[in-house]
C-alpha cells in the first residue's frame, strides 16, 4: 500500500476521534489526567491532518494519473507502442467522464494510432526491401541479357564479316577463270557491255585483240593435259602482263583469250598484239620433252570508232572473224577487220 494511502486511513482515524474529543468535553471524561493528554495529542494531529489533507487528495487525484502518464511517454519514447495506461473501463463513452481520464484515453488512442502507423511504416519498409530486391534481380538478369545480347551481337559481326568476305570472294570467283585466275567470259561480256555503255557517251574508239592458240590439242595430246593447262596459264601471263592498266585480259573458252582496249585505236591494239605475238613466239615451253616446245598464236583485231558503228556484238563478230582469217591463212599471224570497208587485211 502507498504511503498516501496510509496518511488518508490515518486521517480517516484521527478526525473522528478529534470529533469524539471535541463531544466530551465538559463531561466526566474530562477529569481523567490522561484523557485530556490524549485529546491535546489528538486534537494537534487531527489539525495538521485537516492542514495536509487538500494536498494529499490533490497527489491522490492528480500526481498519481501524472506520474502514470510520465511513465507511459517514457515507454513510448523508447519505442513500447504496445504500452497502454489503465483505464477502469477501457471502452465507455467518455461524456461524463473527468479531464485526466479523457486525456488517458486520448493518449492510449495516440499510442494506438502510433502503434498502427509503426505497423503500417514497417510494411512500407518491407515491401520497400522487397521491390529494391527485385530491382536487384531485374538488373542483375538484365545485365546477364545484355552481356548475352553482346556475345551474340559479337559473333552476328564475325558472321557478317565472314559472309562478307566469303561474298567478296565468290564476286571474284564469278568473274575470274580457275585456271589462269585472269578474268573470264563473263567478266569479259559483263566489261564490254559497261565500255560501250560508257564510250558512246564519249565517242571514244574501242579495239578487241582476239586470241587462239594454234594447235593447241597437239600440247595436250603430245604432253598431256596438265603440261596443255601450265601452257595456257603461262600465255595467259604473258597476255595479262602485254596489256595496259585499263585493258581487260580474259580467257573467254578453251585456249582462247581476248584483250578489250578501251579508247585505243586500231594502230595501237595492233601494236600490243604485236607484242603478245613476239613475247610468245620467244617463248619456250619447257613441257618435260627433250625440247623445249614453241607456241605460236592466231590474233583477229577489229576497232570501232564512229558513234553509230558502236555496237558490241558487231565488235566481236568482226574480231572473230578476222581470228579466223588468221587460222585460214597459215596461223601464227595477226589479220584486222576494218569496218568501213568490211574487209579483212593480214599485217603479220
Ligand atoms: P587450231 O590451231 O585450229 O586452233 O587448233 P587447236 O588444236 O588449237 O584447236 P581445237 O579446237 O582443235 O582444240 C582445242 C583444244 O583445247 C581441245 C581441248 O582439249 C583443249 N582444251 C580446252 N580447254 C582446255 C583446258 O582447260 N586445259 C587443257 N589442257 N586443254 C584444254
Ligand atoms: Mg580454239
Ligand atoms: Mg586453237
Amino acid at each position: 500500500m502507498q504511503w498516501r494511502l496510509r496518511l488518508i486511513f490515518l486521517v480517516m482515524l484521527l478526525i473522528p476521534q478529534g470529533i469524539l474529543f471535541g463531544l466530551a468535553r465538559g463531561t466526566v471524561l474530562e477529569t481523567v489526567k490522561w484523557f485530556t493528554q490524549i485529546q491535546a495529542v489528538t486534537m494537534v494531529s487531527a489539525l495538521l491532518l485537516a492542514l495536509i489533507m487538500p494536498g494529499l487528495i490533490l497527489a491522490w487525484l492528480i500526481g498519481r494519473p501524472l506520474a502514470k502518464i510520465r511513465d507511459f511517454c517514457l515507454l513510448v519514447k523508447q519505442g513500447d507502442y504496445q504500452t497502454r495506461l489503465y483505464l477502469p473501463n477501457e471502452a465507455r463513452d467518455s461524456n461524463d467522464e473527468d479531464d485526466i481520464t479523457l486525456l488517458m484515453r486520448d493518449m492510449n488512442w495516440m499510442a494506438r494510432r502510433i502503434a498502427l502507423r509503426d505497423q503500417e511504416l514497417k510494411q512500407a519498409v518491407d515491401n520497400l526491401a522487397q521491390s529494391r530486391k527485385q530491382i536487384e534481380e531485374q538488373n542483375q538478369s538484365l545485365a546477364e541479357t545484355n552481356e548475352e545480347l553482346l556475345v551474340a551481337q559479337k559473333r552476328l559481326q564475325e558472321r557478317t564479316t565472314e559472309l562478307e568476305e566469303a561474298f567478296t570472294k565468290m564476286q571474284v570467283m564469278a568473274l575470274t577463270d580457275p585456271l589462269t585466275t585472269i578474268a573470264n567470259r563473263r567478266c569479259f561480256f559483263d566489261t564490254m557491255e559497261k565500255q560501250f555503255a560508257s564510250l558512246v557517251c564519249v565517242c571514244r574508239p574501242i579495239s578487241l585483240v582476239m586470241i587462239d592458240i594454234d594447235r593447241f590439242k597437239d600440247i595436250n595430246d603430245t604432253f598431256g593435259h596438265e603440261a596443255g593447262d601450265k601452257v595456257l596459264m603461262e600465255i595467259a601471263g604473258i597476255i595479262k602482263r602485254y596489256s595496259r592498266e585499263n585493258d581487260l585480259a580474259a580467257r573467254i573458252g578453251g585456249e582462247e583469250f581476248t584483250v578489250l582496249l578501251p579508247g585505243t585505236c586500231s594502230q595501237e591494239a595492233t601494236m600490243i598484239a604485236r607484242r603478245i605475238q613476239t613475247a610468245i613466239a620467244c617463248r619456250n615451253f619447257d613441257l618435260g620433252g627433250k625440247q623445249p616446245v614453241a607456241v605460236t598464236l592466231s590474233i583477229g583485231l577489229c576497232t570501232l570508232s564512229q558513234t553509230p558503228c558502236l555496237d558490241r556484238e558487231k565488235l566481236y563478230n568482226y574480231a572473230d572473224q578476222a581470228l579466223y582469217y588468221s587460222k585460214k591463212n597459215g596461223r601464227n599471224s595477226i589479220s584486222i577487220f576494218d569496218p568501213a570497208i568490211q574487209t579483212i587485211e593480214k599485217v603479220s
